[in-house]
């Protein structure tokens, strides 16, 4: 098990993470249960922008908030100097509602709607990143009716592949994400762009996928990218001030996982970047990244109670936990792997390899393989690192299963930051027509 950023086993031979005992975190919060550490997601913020720092550069670190986007971490990402890249009209509402500086909003999405984008011109946010044509219409159409100028980027498809999973790759030609390059569709994009009177365009966006830990793709990216920024000042007579590197910066999960530091995927990335453009002669541009996983994908943590068990011999053993892909869908979604240790008995020797499964009704509903562990009992304590990134923010109800808090720990100090759902909330959107009303109860609930 690799313990990382402020996680520690404790004196009491308990995992414990921004100095909080979990087992007792699990007995407060109750389980399963997202534990987000604090300090870990602020000391990866400060490694970006003091790695863009060295550089000399001018640059803005944009948080992906799709990887989780909750309140407190929009308010954690502003006073941490982040920017932010929303992707729909909820994810704005949720940065607006934490007070995140609108400015520093980027508003992506390849179908964004006429009232989204109304609702980010509204809120005077700092750019559009344009997905496609019919978005550009529609986005100088809707500025043209407010009277309001509006900046975007450009989002490029560069026909880069990279090493990770087919559904998490978007550089490829065959995407349904932004302009390609190769058919002309991009320059075409930047000519539209150019001559709109309420657009005011920026410069491009790449973003290749996500889990990368070479650093090949992001060069040939960056080589790309100048190489289209030369031509379009060669074409059109258009000069970028902004160009943006997007996001796919991996973190370890499981051993075997090699990730770059923080500060070696800066550093390549704008070697390559200044490379690129002194070679081209071009004025330098600003550079943005948009780092998600990388920024909060270590720091959380999942806690659940270990149920049932089930053992055919020789073959495989189950042990069964009180959440699953419901709330962390990526090991079923595209086979990811996660770590786990028992939190209440963390000093153990482990001595079975187990599979945990979830307990929604679905066989793929598994969370890890071959994992080592002590044998476990009804009520052991699992926790599951790193489930920071996508797994509250690809949570569901599936098995009408409530999705679980969300609590910050720092300093001995936790606090709650999504409450467990209810049964109320859960059920708040749900309609009875009259029609179905049970005859002679009221309100038409048969129970309660
Ligand atoms: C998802 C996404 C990111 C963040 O990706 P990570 O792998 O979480 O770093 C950045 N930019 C864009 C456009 C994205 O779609």
């Amino acid at each position: 098990m690799y313990l990382h950023g402020t996680s520690r086993i404790n004196e009491a031979g308990r995992l414990e993470i921004g100095g909080c005992d979990t087992v007792e975190l699990a007995n407060r919060f109750g389980t399963p249960l997202y534990i987000m550490d604090e300090a870990l997601i602020r000391q990866k913020s400060r490694e970006y922008i003091e790695a863009f720092r060295k550089t000399g550069m001018r640059f803005q670190v944009a948080y992906a908030s799709k990887a989780f986007c909750v309140m407190a971490m929009c308010r954690l990402a502003a006073e941490e100097g982040l920017s932010l890249d929303v992707v729909s009209d909820g994810e704005l509402l949720t940065a607006m509602r934490a007070g995140f500086p609108p400015e520093r909003i980027h508003f992506h999405g390849n179908n964004k709607s006429p009232d989204e984008i109304a609702m980010g011109i509204d809120a005077g946010i700092g750019c559009f990143v344009a997905d496609n044509f019919v978005e550009l219409e529609m986005l100088d159409a809707i500025a043209a009716e407010k009277g309001a100028v509006v900046k975007v980027l450009l989002r490029i498809t560069p026909g880069i592949e990279v090493h990770t999973h087919e559904f998490i790759t978007t550089g490829q030609e065959d995407s349904k994400f932004g302009f390609d390059l190769g058919s002309g569709a991009a320059m075409k994009a930047v000519e539209i762009a150019a001559g709109k009177a309420n657009l005011e365009l920026l410069g491009v966006h790449s973003h290749i996928g996500s889990q990368i830990f070479e650093m090949e793709g992001f060069r040939a990216a960056a080589e790309k990218v100048a190489k289209f920024a030369s031509e379009a000042r060669d074409k059109l007579n258009v000069v970028f001030p902004v160009i943006n590197m997007g996001g796919g910066f991996g973190i370890r999960y499981v051993e075997g996982d090699t990730p770059l530091q923080v500060e070696e995927y800066v550093r390549v990335l704008t070697d390559a970047i200044k490379n690129e453009f002194a070679s081209a002669q071009y004025p330098m541009p600003e550079v943005w990244i948009e780092p998600g996983r990388s920024l909060v994908g270590d720091a959380g943590w999942t806690l659940y109670t270990i149920g049932t068990q089930k053992e055919i011999p020789g073959v495989n053993k189950y042990v069964a936990v009180d959440g699953g892909m419901s709330d962390n869908i990526r090991p079923a979604l595209y086979g990811a792997q996660h770590e786990a240790m028992l939190a209440n008995r963390a000093n153990d020797l482990p001595e079975e390899k187990v599979t945990i499964a979830g307990k929604a009704c679905e066989s793929g509903d598994k969370l890890i393989f071959d994992l080592m562990l002590p044998k476990a009992q009804p009520g052991d304590i699992l926790a599951v690192s790193c489930t920071g990134a996508y797994s509250f923010a690809m949570s569901s109800n599936y098995n009408r299963i409530r999705r679980p808090a969300v609590v910050f720990v720092a300093d001995g100090q936790a606090d709650l930051v999504v409450k467990r759902e209810s049964h109320d909330h859960m059920l708040a959107n749900d309609v009875l027509p009259e029609r179905f009303q049970v005859k002679g109860s009221q309100e038409g609930a048969a129970i309660r």
